[in-house]
């Protein structure tokens, strides 16, 4: 028997980003807003692994996990959501709010062209996931850039 869903999502392992004690879970919200099931794969820094791997074998291994989405659920969408204060991204030191949100939507941009040339019958859509103004953990995610086949 084969189970089918729509998208993988790779995102950040962030707990402020998954279920929280208090209820809630911007990640499920998202997959919920966009009616879709979905494999979700959880990773320090989102795609930061995909550019930048400290190992090689950390960008394979988030492709490994889109083409098990692939191969066993015939995923026909790729999705990104990285998000603002990512320690992962801490490495940059970004001396502005812009430049941090600059950056990852940059991140996105160059992820969505070079997935595409990998899996060009795909559907991809890269989000960011936005601090509002004056908290630490209340996220908007919203969409960068997407791809349609
Ligand atoms: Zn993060």
């Amino acid at each position: 028997m084969s189970h089918i869903c729509e998208a993988v999502l790779i995102t950040c392992m962030d707990f402020r980003l998954h279920q929280r004690k208090d209820g809630r879970n911007y990640i499920a919200d998202y997959i919920q807003m966009m009616g879709i099931d979905c494999d979700l794969v959880t990773r320090a820094g989102g795609i930061l692994d995909l550019l930048n791997p400290a190992k090689n074998s950390f960008a394979d291994s988030i492709l490994r996990d889109a083409n098990v989405s692939h191969q066993l659920h015939s995923a026909h969408t790729l999705l990104f959501i990285n998000h603002e204060d990512c320690g992962a991204y801490g490495q940059f030191k970004f001396k502005t709010r812009h430049e941090e949100i600059r950056k990852h939507e940059t991140d996105l941009r160059w992820t969505l062209k070079t997935l595409h040339l990998l899996f060009p019958e795909k559907r991809i859509i890269g989000s960011f996931a936005e601090l509002e103004n004056g908290t630490t953990d209340v996220f908007n995610i919203h969409k960068v850039f997407q791809y349609m086949p």
